[in-house]
């Protein structure tokens, strides 16, 4: 297994009490696999991708559980063993709106080589970093570039060369075409999966977009207040969800076919002041007298899908 996460829980102190950003997930991803981590705003899915990277700082911490990377649990390693052995050699991030990180006085090129030099790439840097441009269907001069000189979707794929410097096995891909127009966002997409496909990297894809991660992951995650609502294969999410939640972000996906969008009424509950039972109660046309008391836990429904409803 390539990332097992256990029973996590990340709270953030604030003046109401703590904010239960993630509240006892689990999520796993294996050697070579495409998983799609989904939800609205705010329900805990790049909390999630920073406490991988281990970049939950003061007022967050990580209450309990595990990160397992190859075995190894990155929770109980120094920073100094984590930062050396692990980020961007093993675990690689694209983060949010990251295309606008390039620092805007060097070139593409100086920053990627920048990295290389950081993590102690053995071999030539120049021709590193033009190899690393062809990867993601870059002009080599474009390395040449600033920052400014790009647009949003070379920029992105500039990016995720820098991601990819020196060859992780595992890439966190969070929001990666959020500010891109349709087309690139298609194309971005294409380019992950290739890059699986010939690289046999493992990725984690976290959006909102259902509709692009249809087209590209293995298996998928449905968060919701800080705890997964549902889990299954990409044809069970998206063909048979089962959780009232996951039917509502299919039925919010516009398609050629309809103009009409169900979307989901309401708004998702305060992590400072959880109600009881289950989270979704208030949003949900199905719920009964036992969700707003007992809390669903994950039940198989189905092999490889398993989903935390009273409905099953
Ligand atoms: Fe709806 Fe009840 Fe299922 Fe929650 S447990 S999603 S309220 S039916």
């Amino acid at each position: 297994m390539m990332l097992s996460v256990e029973d996590l829980r990340v709270y953030f102190s604030s003046p109401r009490g703590d904010v239960k950003a993630l509240d006892g997930v689990d999520l796993q991803v294996s050697e070579g696999e495409v998983v799609g981590l989904a939800g609205e705003s705010g329900c805990g899915k790049s909390t999630l991708s920073l406490a991988i990277s281990r970049l939950i700082y003061p007022p967050g911490r990580i209450e309990s559980g595990k990160i397992l990377f190859q075995g190894n649990d990155i929770l109980k390693m120094g920073p100094n063993e984590f930062r050396a052995g692990y980020r961007w050699k093993k675990i690689a991030m694209i983060f949010q709106g990251s295309m606008n990180g390039f620092t805007p006085v060097f070139t593409i090129g100086e920053q990627i080589e920048e990295v290389l030099e950081i993590h102690q790439y053995a071999g030539d840097f120049a021709s590193r970093t033009k190899d690393l441009m062809k990867m993601v269907e870059l002009d080599p001069v474009i390395a040449e570039r600033y920052p400014h000189e790009l647009s949003g979707g070379q920029k992105q794929r500039a990016f995720i060369a820098m991601a990819l410097a020196v060859d992780p096995p595992f890439l966190i891909a969070d929001e990666p075409t959020t500010a891109l127009d349709v087309v690139t966002q298609v194309n971005i997409m294409n380019l992950l999966k290739r890059l699986r496909k010939e690289k046999g990297i493992s990725i984690l894809i976290i959006t909102h977009d259902l509709a692009l991660l249809s087209e590209i992951v293995d298996r998928a995650y449905i968060l919701y207040a800080g705890r997964m609502a549902e889990l299954g294969t990409a044809e069970q999410i998206f063909k048979e969800p089962k959780h009232p939640y996951t039917q509502g972000l299919i039925g919010s996906i516009p398609t050629l076919q309809s103009t009409k969008i169900e979307g989901i009424a309401g708004f998702m509950p305060d992590l400072a002041n959880l109600p009881p039972g289950c989270k979704f109660a208030q949003r949900c046309p199905y719920a009964m007298q036992v969700c707003g008391k007992e809390e669903p836990l994950l039940k198989e429904t189905k092999e490889g899908q398993r989903v935390a409803c009273w409905l099953y």
